[in-house]
């Protein structure tokens, strides 16, 4: 079976991975602050490392310090990471329709969402395309809210030029092994406002202030240190920050690689009638995640099916979040999100990663012609 998704893992990141298991550090060592500088020089502003996206995304609702009473704005078309992490703070998940075209949150649906209880907008950058960030940006800019982007697919990519994690207030990614880069589990924060990237940190490593000028409490000793808020303990291990930095390395070969497979798709499907090949907005450059294929919904199930039973792993990203049972008590109706619902039909992902051959994509290609012919 050909993956949809697959990490790449040489023997470079195996040396850096074996070199930091004789060291002195297993967790929090001198890799984290050097994975971290790393990062900060891809995505242009200063980040830091966190266990997972999931916690990235908990990191940085902590950071703005969402509460029960409060909302925030996210699209169905994710990973569901993107609101349960807001929804254990109790703020509520209010849904805006994607753009049909590119599986993004839509600008023009968002304002008439906003009310005196929105503290965030969230948008996520489907398949590694970075959302419209300067309409996004007017936004929130204008009713004085949060802007989070959810870059958990699209590190490396680039928007008018500027890199993913430059663009919003806070930028979390996801270093999981299907992702554009991995440490195994691992995620980041990235922000340009030092006091919510601390109070990110913060709330990723237990909630402990060592810094003597914030200090509460007299203190006793040079062992001193203390809390004034919960936090959990989100540490990436330096291990893991050796693949990491190794990995960010190879990003830009990555990009490439995608960006040849995203190619050859396109060249072989753009001209079958009835389907769509992913578009990409002429002012950015992604680092495609996925290929998401867009496919007639009545014969999505059966491509799907046919194309699995051929060897060829696809998926299908993502179920709209609010479809979930958890979601329940929201009483969304499905018929107010059209381009969600058309979007989550019809889409289809083909297998994306660093080690898909030619002769993969042309196979798989073919037999979507093939099927598309029968059917
Ligand atoms: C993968 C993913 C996450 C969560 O990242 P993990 O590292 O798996 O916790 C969040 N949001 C989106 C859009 C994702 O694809």
């Amino acid at each position: 079976m050909i993956p949809y998704g697959r990490h790449s893992v040489n023997e470079d990141d195996i040396a850096a991975v074996s070199t930091s298991l004789r060291s002195d550090w297993l967790t929090t060592g001198p890799l984290v602050e050097q994975f971290e500088a790393k990062l900060e020089e891809v995505v242009g502003v200063p980040t830091i490392s966190v266990s997972s996206g999931t916690a990235a995304l908990h990191c940085a609702y902590a950071a703005i310090a969402l509460e029960p009473g409060d909302e925030i704005i996210t699209p169905p078309i994710t990973f569901v990471a993107t609101q349960a992490t807001a929804s254990m703070f109790g703020a509520k998940i209010v849904f805006c329709d994607v753009n049909l075209k590119t599986g993004n949150i839509d600008p023009n649906m968002v304002e008439r969402l906003i009310n005196s209880k929105t503290k965030a907008l969230v948008a996520v950058d489907y398949a590694g395309h970075p959302c419209e960030m300067d309409e996004l940006r007017e936004i929130t800019t204008r009713y004085g809210i949060y802007l989070i982007e959810d870059a958990a697919h699209s590190i490396g990519s680039t928007y008018k030029s500027k890199p993913v994690g430059s663009l919003a207030d806070l930028t979390t990614f996801s270093f999981f092994p299907t992702k554009n880069m991995t440490t195994g589990e691992g995620g980041a924060v990235a922000s340009s406002n030092p006091e919510l990237l601390q109070r990110a940190r913060r709330f990723g490593r237990q909630g402990l202030i060592r810094d003597s000028g914030s200090f509460k409490l007299p203190v006793d000793g040079p062992w001193h240190q203390e809390v004034h808020e919960f936090g959990l303990n989100y540490r990436l291990p330096d291990v893991l920050c050796a693949l990491g930095i190794s990995q960010i390395s190879r990003l830009s070969d990555f990009k490439r690689k995608r960006r040849n497979i995203f190619d050859l798709y396109n060249e072989f499907l753009k001209d079958i009638p009835g389907i769509n090949v992913p578009f990409e907005q002429p002012h950015v450059e992604s680092n495609w995640h996925l290929y998401p294929l867009r496919t007639p919904a009545h014969l999505r199930r059966n491509l799907f099916e046919f194309l699995r039973s051929s060897g060829i792993g696809v998926q299908v990203n993502y179920l709209p979040a609010y479809r979930h049972p958890v979601f329940s008590q929201l009483n969304t109706k499905s018929h107010e999100f059209p381009n969600s619902e058309r979007f989550y039909s019809e889409e289809i992902s083909l297998p994306m990663h660093n080690e898909v051959s030619d002769e993969q994509i042309s196979f798989t290609c073919e037999m979507i012609t093939k099927f598309l012919k029968i059917n």
